[in-house]
């Protein structure tokens, strides 16, 4: 059997992959701390449940229209103008069946052969992929960790070219934890000013930003840049809902219809159920995120200070989401037993194998040398974890 060629072009997300192994490991009775999560370890908020809940008992279970319902579209517009500084209306917002839906959607409406979409790295994982299964090329800009991994201006002028369909920016960043100020996107925005070239704004982690940095979407920064953008966000981190499937985009109403044409012919609307408590959330009150991510910001400088304190190992201190992505270059060359350590997806297999510490190398977002570590799990853990990581790393030489 022949399957099509596209099919051929891409691989399981590498993420998902990792967690299998481990999840694997584990079934055997193996002790596994697993920092290769990409969820907040919270509950979601009861208010959200609870609308869920009474969306099954009250019969709200039947086809919405298939681009959401008016409810969840006139909060998303709320919080967008109201988090966000952003005008949309309902007709320039879709919701479908996760961020990750979302994203799909935009690259079968523009991408085609011959298309290069520009994507800085470290990225995450679906960005290539999804280009790929559109016949388009990805155009790999790498970024360095001395500009926090950060595109520059003058590295997105020079990846343009006349074929140059899009950028895809993704701030705060998995894996990086990196994010765009307002001031380094305009500088990325007067390069693009006169490119026919659509940004595609993932800003899924907004809420999980530290340091008193503020998050800034780049359609906010002037009617021009709006018309070009298409924002991309969703329930499933800020309120730790991702089983529910419910993310959206907001845009000019042509790209946004045409999403909607191509929903409407594969997956319909999201689940009625979902909407409705993903309404709930986004109405809520923000105590959730704010305990959530004070508890984040926690770990964070934990898993930070403490990482570094291991030979071998650089762990700057990212301002975003909730991922470390430390430089481990130092323990290239090392080896123990029959483990030779050549890159970040030995030293991962070594984590895993030898020290029981599930991690995702850095090669698969595109980064060599780094490795991905969540701290989405409880102090606790995260502290155990750390310290299985160094004895781990000791052995190594
Ligand atoms: C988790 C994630 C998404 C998608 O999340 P959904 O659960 O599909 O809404 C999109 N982009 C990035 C960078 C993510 O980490």
């Amino acid at each position: 059997m022949k399957f099509a060629k596209r099919v051929q072009q891409i691989k399981p997300s590498p993420t998902m992959a990792m967690a299998a192994k481990a999840k694997a490991m584990a079934a055997k009775g193996i002790s596994i701390t697993d920092f290769g999560l990409g969820e907040p370890d919270f509950n979601t908020p009861a208010a959200a449940a609870e609308a869920g809940i009474r969306a099954i008992q009250q019969g709200f279970t039947k086809y919405t229209p298939p681009s959401g319902t008016e409810e969840l579209k006139e909060a998303v517009c709320r919080k967008l103008k109201k988090e966000n500084n952003l005008d949309y209306e309902k007709k320039e917002i879709i919701v479908s069946c996760g961020a990750k839906h979302t994203l799909y959607n935009i690259a079968q409406v523009l991408f085609e052969r011959g298309d290069e979409v520009i994507i800085p790295a470290p990225y995450w994982v679906s960005y290539p992929d999804q280009v790929l299964l559109n016949d388009a090329t990805p155009v790999i800009v790498e970024t360095r960790e001395e500009d926090q991994f950060l595109m520059t201006p003058e590295q997105l002028k020079r990846a343009i070219t006349p074929r140059t369909k899009a950028v895809i920016l993704n701030y705060p960043s998995n894996p990086t934890g990196s994010s765009y100020t307002a001031k380094h996107l305009e500088a990325l925005a007067g390069v693009l000013s006169d490119a026919p070239v659509w940004i595609i704004s993932d800003e899924i982690y907004e809420k999980f930003i530290y340091d008193g940095v503020a998050h800034t979407s780049i359609a906010s920064l002037g009617p021009e840049l709006k018309r070009k953008t298409i924002v991309v966000n969703g329930v499933s981190k800020a309120y730790a809902m991702t089983g529910w499937r419910i993310g959206y985009a907001a845009g000019p109403k042509e790209i946004i219809d045409a999403m909607g044409t191509v929903q409407s012919q594969s997956t319909s609307n999201p689940t009625s159920i979902s909407q409705k408590a993903a309404a709930a959330a986004l109405q809520g009150s923000d105590a959730f995120i704010k305990t959530m991510v004070a508890e984040f910001d926690r770990r964070r400088l934990f898993v930070v200070e403490r990482l570094n304190q291991i030979r071998g190992i650089r762990c700057p201190r990212p301002v975003g989401s909730f991922y470390v992505f430390p430089n481990i270059k130092g323990l290239i060359g090392t080896g123990y037993k029959g483990y030779q350590i050549k890159g970040s997806t030995d030293l991962a297999s070594f984590l895993l194998e030898e020290g029981g510490i599930s991690t995702i190398p850095g090669e698969a977002f595109g980064a060599e040398g780094y490795l991905r570590l969540s701290y989405a799990v409880s102090r606790e853990v995260l502290s155990e974890g750390v310290e299985k990581l160094k004895n781990a790393v000791l052995k190594l030489s």
